[in-house]
């Protein structure tokens, strides 16, 4: 968006060329490309991919979106009160605690906004609090909510600076008077000094306490504190070429790391012989087991814990040889933004899979970490860009690495020329 919406003035200073199709964009930061045309989105992203990924190999072109607007399942406010304004839902601006008043977005799901503004009314009509960080006095911190796009389910989460809620009856039957599509409510408490929206306690004011969506033909269970993708219709498409790059066989035993609620590693399951999910986060795994119990898979087995602590420990117990030796034919590994820890890939390494499939939502980190895979024994096969993060400067990337034989492994015959 910087880009095209400025031009640079005589006197070397940025002057807006037109204005941005919406009026916070700039506050916000979210939406760096909303005002490039999408085509030049995915050439751009695409154009990032290969220079950052042009040591191993040639990268597809990015896969974007039909309708590339308000595809996010995933919507947050913070709450701030402002004399003489009341009560204002909003984002932080850039790198900073200021909020900006949100009432409209172009990516997030549509269904989202007027709940929003309405709990902002209920909180006003029931005289409720709202917290300040600097005081730390107040009640009403944040509002989350998470919709589900083939269930239409919606949860709403609130999130309050402690456990006590007035009138919270009263307060839940006027929500869903207004707004009877909501399918689940749930109170949050975060009483801590940070910036994390969640806190780590929940009460169920309404509904199950969760949604459910379907990906690939399975439905899974996401509570509020779980890792889900933000975008439904970008992460079918994402999935399968995960899969169709993997094309594993019905011998293997795959290991998903950084498994989330177990959605890949469910939808590879009849794929394979067997599947081992990890995944750090708690809530996830009790999403995912629930989730393996309801789509009726019984070859996968989920645990929580450090993926690359608890890869290097099924490593180290095989080179110990006391017990049968795991074997692990592939992993797909989808870290978060930061990349994987030198653990995890070392781990890879000993454990020797014949296919790594990297999903990655980090294409630097991706870089980094597909050297160290490609100096110790992997060669990246393909490369695909894929758009989960539509009017935004992020992009998707997966990569396939197999592992070379150990002839062309190591290569270390000097050929005398002369
Ligand atoms: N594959 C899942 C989740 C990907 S997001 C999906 O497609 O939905 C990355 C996940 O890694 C998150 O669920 C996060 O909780 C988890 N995670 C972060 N650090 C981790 C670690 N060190 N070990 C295992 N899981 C981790």
């Amino acid at each position: 968006m910087e880009k095209d919406n400025k031009k640079t003035n005589n006197k070397g200073n940025n002057v807006n060329k037109n204005k941005s199709m919406c009026s916070i964009s700039e506050k916000c930061g979210g939406c760096q490309y909303l005002d490039v045309e999408y085509e030049k989105q995915l050439k751009d992203k695409h154009k990032k991919l290969k220079k950052l990924l042009k040591d191993y190999g040639e990268v597809d072109d990015v896969i974007g979106m039909k309708t590339p607007l308000h595809y996010r399942n995933k919507v947050h406010r913070v709450l701030e009160f402002r004399k003489g304004k009341g009560v204002i839902a909003g984002t932080y601006e850039e790198k900073s605690h200021r909020v900006v008043p949100v009432k409209h977005c172009y990516i997030e799901d549509e269904r989202c906004q007027c709940i929003i503004d309405d709990i902002c009314e209920l909180i006003k009509s029931f005289k409720m609090t709202i917290f300040n960080e600097d005081t730390g006095f107040g009640f009403m911190r944040h509002i989350l909510l998470r919709t589900g796009n083939t269930s239409g389910q919606i949860m709403v989460v609130l999130v309050t600076a402690n456990g006590a809620f007035p009138s919270k009856k009263n307060f839940v039957n006027a929500l869903l008077k207004k707004h009877p599509e909501i399918t689940t409510i749930v109170q949050n408490i975060n009483d801590k000094k940070t910036s994390m929206v969640l806190g780590t306690r929940e009460n169920i004011l309404y509904g199950k306490g969760f949604i459910e969506d379907t990906l690939c033909g399975r439905k899974f269970k996401i509570s509020s504190r779980s890792f889900y993708q933000v975008n439904p219709v970008q992460t079918e498409i994402l999935y399968k070429k995960a899969l169709k790059f993997a094309d594993f066989k019905k011998t293997d035993r795959i290991i998903d790391a950084y498994c989330g609620i177990g959605t890949i590693g469910i939808i590879a399951s009849d794929k394979v012989e067997e599947v081992i999910g990890v995944e750090l986060n708690k809530d996830a795994v009790r999403d995912a087991i629930t989730n393996a119990k309801l789509n009726g898979v019984k070859n996968i087995k989920f645990y929580n814990n450090d993926a690359g602590k608890f890869m290097k420990d099924i490593a180290l117990a095989n080179e110990e040889g006391e017990l049968d030796k795991v074997v692990i034919d592939g992993v797909i590994m989808d870290p978060p933004r930061t990349g994987s820890s030198e653990e995890f890939l070392e781990a890879v390494t000993m454990l020797a899979p014949k296919k790594v499939v990297y999903i990655s939502c980090g294409p630097e980190s991706l870089a980094s970490d597909l050297k160290y895979l490609a100096s110790h024994g992997y060669e990246v096969q393909k490369m695909c860009g894929v758009d989960m993060f539509a009017m935004t400067e992020h992009v998707e990337t997966v990569a396939l690495l197999s592992k070379l034989s150990e002839a062309t492994n190591h290569i270390d015959i000097k050929v005398d020329m002369d």
